[in-house]
């Protein structure tokens, strides 16, 4: 059954950070392949040594390995989705402009 691959989102995983375009190719750790699947991560980003913002994205941007507990992340998808939500923001304070 090719194609019937469960990855348990409960397990936790390493994560490693890659940039490419279309598939990443074999688990960077041990070589078996690597599988898309959409799911939910919380991100937290960081100002020097304080933490700056902390928020939950959910998107089709991690590939899970299914021998080792490996995600590989797609950097390219991660940040254009940040920007796309950045944007959305800020067109979001122009259509609500405070009462005057
Ligand atoms: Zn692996």
């Amino acid at each position: 059954m090719k194609g019937q691959i469960v990855i348990d989102p409960k397990v936790p995983r390493e994560a490693l950070y890659q940039s490419f375009a279309g598939q990443p190719g074999p688990c960077p750790k041990c070589g078996s392949e690597l599988h898309m699947m959409a799911q939910t991560y919380m991100v937290a980003t960081r100002e020097g040594d304080r933490l700056a913002d902390s928020f939950i994205i959910g998107g089709d941007f991690g590939w899970f390995c299914q021998s080792c507990p490996v995600v590989v992340i797609n950097m390219v998808k991660v940040g254009e989705m940040l920007s796309i939500s950045r944007h959305a923001s800020r067109s979001g304070s122009r259509t609500h402009p405070p009462a005057a």
